[in-house]
């Protein structure tokens, strides 16, 4: 008998019995200048997911995020060989969140993953989320056991970010836990109905709750090219995701304000008593400089604070949309 290899039997024949029954699987990729990752990307997440090709009906949504390399081309000359990609252009760079928004809005499956297209998120773990999401789990999580691959420093300031989250938000951050997961339709539905526009997704995905299950992997270094994440961008990642889930950063001012005022309250009245029992006294300099310093500094942070919350409530009002697509190719 002939034997048959995974990749000869794509498009998967459709069993006429069972058609209306098949389940439809969606990986969503984001791809920012990854011209050198598009094909081995699709042929490892074709050679992964060949045990169950025969299965499940597959759709890989790559959004080209506005890349500056040869990546539209590259995915426009993958489709030849893997007809089930499709390829949503957007119009600039509009960043990872918006392109993994973009990826569910137009993932059409009964289960959809969003992954990496560097190939640091191994596609074989799907077929774990796959047997979890049959077993009736409606999120599976995938769990990065290590952070080898990641600078100290980074760990770190990982660590601290997980840690200050949990304790001035009401949701739980699962820590470790990235964007790849596997999400039911009910989720993804749920995600599409929030109309928020600073889309911090970890916290979103977090938000909506659903039974949730977690397996566990390596990261693998990046296939190829560098990581478009720097620290300044990683900061302001993280400041996304504590003003998105938590107002404590701007309610705290008012105890913080009202400590010192009180504080200010008691040494004014020591120093009028002072001053009427033992009259005016010129030293003092440097305890005012000090006072003044430190009261404006607080005054300052509280202001920014304040800034970086009008600044977002800005882009909510403005309600412009998370992306703007400028052709989708494929099926
Ligand atoms: N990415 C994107 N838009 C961006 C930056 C990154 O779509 O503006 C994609 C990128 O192509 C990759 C994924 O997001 O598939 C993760 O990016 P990267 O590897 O740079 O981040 P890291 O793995 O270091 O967190
Ligand atoms: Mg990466």
């Amino acid at each position: 008998m002939k034997s048959i290899s995974p990749s000869s039997v794509w498009p998967p024949l459709k069993a006429i019995d069972n058609m209306d029954t098949r389940k439809k699987i969606s990986l969503v990729a984001p791809f920012y200048n990854e011209e050198r990752n598009v094909r081995p990307f699709l042929e490892q997440v074709q050679a992964a997911l060949a045990p169950v090709l025969a299965t499940y009906d597959l759709e890989i949504i790559c959004i080209n995020d506005g890349s500056r390399d040869g990546t539209l081309d590259a995915l426009k000359a993958a489709r030849q060989q893997h007809p089930y990609v499709k390829v949503i252009d957007f119009s600039r760079n509009f960043g990872k969140e918006a392109a993994i928004t973009a990826g569910l809005d137009y993932a059409t499956g009964d289960a959809v993953i969003p992954i990496d297209s560097d190939l640091q998120h191994p596609p074989e773990l799907i077929l774990e989320m796959l047997a979890q999401w049959e077993s009736g789990f409606e999120v599976v999580l995938a769990r990065r056991t290590s952070r080898e691959t990641d600078q100290p420093l980074q760990r770190l300031t990982a660590r601290a970010f997980y840690e200050v989250s949990r304790y001035i938000s009401h949701i739980e951050i699962p820590a470790d836990v990235g964007d790849y997961r596997l999400m039911d339709r009910k989720v993804v539905n749920a995600l599409g109905a929030l109309q928020e526009k600073c889309r911090f997704m970890k916290g979103l995905f977090a938000w909506v709750g659903f039974r949730t299950t977690v397996v566990d992997y390596r990261v693998a270094p990046r296939a190829h090219g560098t990581s478009s994440f720097n620290t300044w961008k990683l900061w302001n990642f993280a400041l996304e995701g504590i003003t998105s889930f938590s107002t404590i950063p701007l309610r705290v001012w008012t105890y913080l304000g009202g400590l010192i005022s009180f504080g200010a309250f008691l040494y004014a009245a020591y120093l009028i008593i002072k001053t009427v029992l033992w009259g005016v006294e010129v030293p003092g300099y440097a305890s005012l400089m000090v006072v003044i310093l430190l009261a404006s500094g607080v005054q300052l942070i509280g202001i920014g604070i304040l800034g970086e919350y009008l600044g977002r409530i800005f882009t909510e009002v403005k309600n412009r949309p998370v992306y703007i697509v400028r052709e989708v190719i494929g099926p």
